[in-house]
């Protein structure tokens, strides 16, 4: 399951805490139907949680997601464990009324702070247009990202050009700033390695991150099977960090910045929603 991450060997102490406890981290995907959200929920746990349309009866379609799901799976790497549940949402193309459309995911972010089982990170997809946000995309985050760690990511990045995601990536950025959204921020640390440092500049230059998502094992010209999507000039390699940067979506879930994502859910988003209510309630 998921290859080998690398949780189990962080070396800081916060880890070392959590080693002992177990970890629990939840990862939530929204976005428009249609944008490819239950395949990489696939393509993460590498399996088919969800049958492929290909092998269903003529008349039978991939169920579309209609209500809220979640799916867990317990990873055990050199004695750490780790429960991931990515929790899986139908895209907002399926309410009836798009104004109100966020409404269930960010009532679904706040009852899993009420019983403790946080939403740690919220992959938002954005169509894979190559223009800039729209008006939608706006409105959904700026409902979200003061409850949730918001991660943006280009869908389908595998029908843009090499060139037409970094324009599309710096367009995005650029509206997000503009818009006053704020999208998870890798923190620096002072006394980091250089290789630490890095790493954490690598994954910060790749924000928004643009995946590829595939439930196939497919044969690429040089005959290696690879986890992919197969065209006439060639395959798109899931796992292949010059094609696309689902690795690196990974690497920062999973190790990366595992824990501070569940620290900024913690000390800050949950205590933003905290207030929030209180103020609500006139206290
Ligand atoms: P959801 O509605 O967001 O959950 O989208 P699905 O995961 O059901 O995918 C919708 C369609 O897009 C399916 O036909 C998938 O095979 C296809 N798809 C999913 N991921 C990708 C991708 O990365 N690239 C391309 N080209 N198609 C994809
Ligand atoms: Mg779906």
């Amino acid at each position: 399951l998921m290859g080998f991450v690398g949780f189990a060997n962080l070396p800081n102490q916060v880890h070392r805490k959590s080693v002992r406890k177990g970890f629990q981290f939840t990862t939530m995907v929204v976005g428009e139907s249609g944008l490819g959200k239950s395949t990489l929920i696939n393509t993460l746990f590498n399996t088919t949680l969800y049958p492929p349309k290909e092998s269903l009866p003529p008349s039978a379609e991939r169920p579309t997601t209609v209500a809220i799901e979640s799916i867990s799976a317990d990873i055990e790497e050199n004695g750490v464990r780790l429960r991931l549940t990515v929790v899986d949402t139908p895209g907002f193309g399926d309410f009836v009324n798009n104004d109100e459309s966020w409404k269930p995911i960010e009532n679904r972010v706040n009852r899993q702070k009420i019983v403790d089982n946080r939403v740690h990170a919220c992959l938002y997809f954005i169509q894979p247009t190559g223009h800039s946000l729209k008006p939608i995309d706006v409105e959904f985050m700026r409902q979200l990202h003061t409850r949730v760690n918001l991660i943006p990511i280009i869908a389908k990045a595998d029908t843009l050009t090499d060139e037409e995601v970094a324009d599309f990536k710096a367009r995005i950025l650029a509206d997000i700033a503009y818009h006053n959204i704020h999208i998870f921020q890798a923190p620096t640390y002072e006394n980091e390695d250089e290789e630490a440092i890095a790493e954490a500049e690598e994954i910060a230059s790749k924000i928004p991150f643009a995946v590829v998502g595939s439930d196939k094992v497919v044969k690429t010209s040089d005959g290696r099977e690879v986890r992919g999507r197969a065209y006439p000039w060639g395959v798109v390699e899931v796992d292949n960090e010059d094609h696309c940067d689902f690795v690196k979506l990974r690497q920062m879930l999973v190790r990366t910045y595992m824990e501070e994502l569940r620290e900024y859910t913690n000390d800050v988003l949950y205590e933003n929603w905290r207030t929030e209510k209180l103020v609500g309630m006139g206290v």
